[in-house]
């Protein structure tokens, strides 16, 4: 019997792990560059963790969520999202004690139970960042400059930035009130889900993927023109940053967002290369009430969060390449006689010591199909180990790039080995 990987999981190899690293390593660095630092949480969570924070009537805790019982009964659930186990860890760990913001970032697999599709899987990895403590809207530019950022340095071109503001606690009970004073009449033309939504959280109906439920959202009343006016001047002071940081936005009073514990500022990225309904690349938004219902301390916060399996997928549809070359200089050491191994083992070992990459041929064979496949394998250099070499003292080394072939003396000249490699930098 042959056994496969559960639906809505992949493996990852080759090419795909290339892309992948590609990614996370421009996110690293750029966390770096805005001095953010990497939280690590357990993949498991008690389910209130996310029942309590992205809200009971959400898609996600209604139908998304792994939760499973433990051995001893207890309701432990897959992170199916990253903040709420980081504001968890934030409370536990009392990491809002020393100066805030507290700036965090994570990258990890996340699971949620819904219909595989392309791009989107049951097991898929998401990067995201959280900036915690301080509720001034310069923290909301940086946090969206940053996602601008990551798009841009990927290769992504044409990225607008969709935001919106939803208001405070405070502004969005009016809101609500007007929003169910609207929706009731049309409440039999509203989805089964959307028709319970009226009463329980009117919000979540924006969520809805429906043409039916969309259609009247269209003409409802908008909350960004309910707001008070202290969100107003916190959204205003957003989008004030943002032109001076040159971020094209553009303002979308629908843009509302699938969890409960947003509050004013939320965002989205897309690319208008991106031809497709589902477009966009990332978001997130500011989430003030979060820690404090959480039993932390009443601090507020922001962050966003990127899927990294879609931004791949995006990357090889938009025919986004990278420079592979860019890595480190490769180099084959191809040995053509089982006699030679030792010596060209204190050559891989010299290369290694010196950090460069290399290997070598483990099976012997003869050198013009070695050198293809050091050639196909994108090396850079192949040095070559015959018989000649090792009666001489003296080894060659072929430039690949260059078609160039070079010999140099083992005993007495190994550093101009390493300058040769090094040129290639
Ligand atoms: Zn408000
Ligand atoms: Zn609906």
């Amino acid at each position: 019997m042959t056994l496969n990987s559960p639906r809505g999981t992949k493996d990852f190899f080759g090419n795909d792990i290339k892309y992948r690293n590609f990614i996370i390593n421009t996110a690293r660095q750029l966390f770096y560059v805005y001095n953010y630092s990497e939280i690590i949480t357990p993949a498991f969570e008690y389910t209130e963790v996310f029942s309590r924070s992205i809200g009971e009537e959400t898609d996600i805790v209604q139908k998304e969520m792994y939760t499973f019982l433990d051995k001893k009964g207890r309701s432990l659930t897959l992170r199916p999202e990253g903040t709420a186990s980081v504001v968890r860890a934030l409370i536990e760990n009392k990491l809002y004690s020393n100066r805030l913001p507290v700036k965090l970032f994570y990258i990890g697999n996340m699971f949620r139970y819904e219909r595989p599709q392309k791009g989107r899987m049951r097991e898929f990895w998401q990067l995201g960042v959280e900036s915690i403590g301080i509720g001034s809207s310069i923290i909301d530019a940086e946090v969206i400059w940053l996602l601008n950022s990551f798009f841009k340095q990927l290769g992504f071109r044409n990225l607008i930035l969709l935001i919106n503001s939803i208001g405070c606690s405070k502004c969005r009970v009016k809101y609500i009130l007007e929003l169910k004073k609207y929706l009731k009449p049309f409440k039999g033309e509203l989805c089964f889900d959307c028709q319970n939504r009226i009463d329980s959280n009117p919000l979540r109906i924006f969520d809805c993927k429906k043409e039916g439920c969309r259609k009247i959202l269209e003409d409802s009343p908008k909350i960004n023109s309910f707001l008070c006016s202290e969100c107003k001047d916190h959204f205003e002071g957003v989008l004030n940053f943002l032109k001076i940081l040159e971020i094209n936005y553009e303002v979308n009073p629908n843009l509302v967002r699938g969890f409960d514990y947003y509050t004013k500022t939320i965002f989205e990225i897309i690319s208008s290369d991106i031809k497709s309904a589902q477009n966009a690349l990332g978001g997130g938004g500011r989430y003030d009430d979060l820690i404090n219902q959480f039993g932390g301390p009443d601090i507020p916060a922001t962050g966003f969060a990127i899927g990294i399996d879609r931004t791949l997928m995006l990357m090889k549809q938009q025919n986004i390449n990278f420079d592979i070359k860019k890595e480190e200089p490769k180099v084959y050491v191809i040995v053509m006689d089982k006699n030679y191994q030792s010596f060209a083992l204190e050559v891989v070992k010299f290369l290694r010591d010196k950090n460069f990459a290399c290997d070598i041929n483990f099976k012997i064979k003869n050198l013009s199909s070695e050198l293809k496949l050091a050639e196909k394998s994108s090396y850079n250099f192949a040095v070559i180990i015959g018989e000649d070499e090792v009666n001489t003292g003296n080894i060659t080394i072929k430039d690949i790039d260059k078609f160039k072939q070079y010999k140099i003396n083992w005993k007495s000249q190994k550093n101009k080995i390493i300058k040769l490699i090094w040129s290639k930098k």
